[in-house]
């Protein structure tokens, strides 16, 4: 085992012996499940997944669908449309409450039942069938491999479906959903009934985590934009009546879905996933909270700590025999990283002999933001002559 994969093994092994909550017992498939299993997995910037536990075990995605069948219709549809059918706020309530929002009848989010079926109602597609590929086909880019539908488990939800049609049919009501209520439902029904396992789930984390690029398979499934959306809803969002809790204690976007899973996402950084059936009172994973609630405390990863990566561009310098020399950035060049360039730059820049040149070479940048380099140039027109900048 890998170092880092020990590392993953010694919080699974901490977390093990809780036994708090049970699985989710109201769609007569979950209840099936082994309460037991426990698994893990991370995936970073090279796709390498590193798994532990019950990594190979088989379930179903469930609510964990949401935030990629709503990457799908933000992609198709475009934002104004999506929004116009569904709000961006926490509703403070369960996933199965009736959060509508008052005059519109917008459900208040995607991540709630509400939300998500008037989003399965965009997902383009005549029928059932051609909306569900379409779905699958999208989940399966998110994990790197094809996924399919656990007829048995679709069937079980479809039979006890009652709330989310009443939901649907309020929708319709509002006149939110697009299309009629069982194509929605179906939809919805099918997208939850996917089979997953721990690392298909940090896979799919991962991709959000790297702006829509598949780490594994280095295929672009959604744009940037539609990514950063998508995170910033399942920050507000995404663990429910729980969400701001999860903000302050983990810090990452995430989503739990009642069979079990969870996943978080932190920027640039990781996918994470963990698997364990029993729920707390809010339908989320227990254990499967604990684990990544740990990881981030362990790996410092809450997203509003500082983090210096940001703030400081990698900085090579070469030096010239004569004096000056070359100044190389690499990395992502931010606003704050601009102040701690020029900091650098003058202090080279005072003790530069006459005749000699300073370059600064930011061609290798990573990513760049525009009012960075704005305010990079601008500093350049008061340096000394012979410092000069590459862009
Ligand atoms: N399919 C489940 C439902 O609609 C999904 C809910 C969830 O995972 N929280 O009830």
């Amino acid at each position: 085992m890998d170092p880092i994969t020990a590392l993953l093994d010694d919080v699974l092994a901490e977390i093990a012996p809780q036994d708090a909550g049970a699985p989710a017992d109201y769609i007569p498939e979950l209840a099936a499940a082994d309460p037991e299993r426990l698994a893990f997995a991370v995936v970073g910037p090279h796709g390498r997944v590193r798994a532990v536990g019950d990594d190979a075990a088989e379930f179903t995605i469930q609510s964990i669908s949401k935030p990629f069948v709503l990457a799908l219709a933000l992609q198709e549809q475009g934002r104004d449309r999506v929004l116009s059918r569904v709000g961006v706020e926490p509703s403070g309530e369960p996933f199965n409450a009736i959060s509508l929002e008052a005059g519109t009848g917008r459900p208040a989010n995607p991540m709630i039942n509400a939300g998500a079926i008037a989003v399965s109602s965009l997902v383009p597609g005549d029928d059932v069938d051609e909306r569900t590929a379409r779905v699958v086909e999208t989940l399966s880019a998110f994990a790197g491999r094809s996924l399919w539908v656990d007829e048995a488990v679709y069937a079980s939800e479809s039979a006890t479906g009652d709330r989310n049609r009443a939901l649907a049919h309020l929708l319709r009501s509002h006149d939110v959903l697009e299309g009629g209520v069982e194509t929605a439902v179906e939809t919805y029904f099918r997208q939850c009934a996917v089979i997953v396992t721990v690392r298909d789930l940090a896979v799919m984390a991962a991709t959000l985590a790297f702006g829509g690029v598949n780490p594994v398979t280095r295929r672009r499934v959604i744009d940037g934009p539609v990514a950063r959306d998508v995170l910033s809803i399942m920050g507000s969002c995404g663990m429910y009546d729980f969400s701001g809790e999860w903000m302050l204690r983990v810090g990452l976007p995430a989503k739990s879905g009642v069979s079990g899973g969870l996943l978080a996402v932190a920027p640039s950084q990781f996918g994470v996933a963990a698997f364990s059936p029993r729920l707390d009172e809010h339908g989320n994973t227990v254990r499967g909270g604990l684990v990544v609630e740990t990881l981030s405390e362990r790996f410092g990863m809450h997203l509003l700590e500082p983090h210096e990566s940001v703030a400081v561009p990698a900085v090579a310098i070469e030096r010239a025999p004569g004096g000056g020399g070359v100044i190389r950035l690499g990395g992502e060049l931010g606003f704050a990283g601009t102040e701690r360039i020029v900091a650098i730059l003058r202090d080279f820049a005072d003790g530069l002999p006459a005749g000699a040149t300073l370059t600064v070479d930011a061609t290798g940048l990573g990513a760049s933001h525009p009012g960075a380099v704005v305010a990079l140039r601008a500093e350049f027109e008061t340096m000394p002559a012979g410092v000069v900048l590459v862009v």
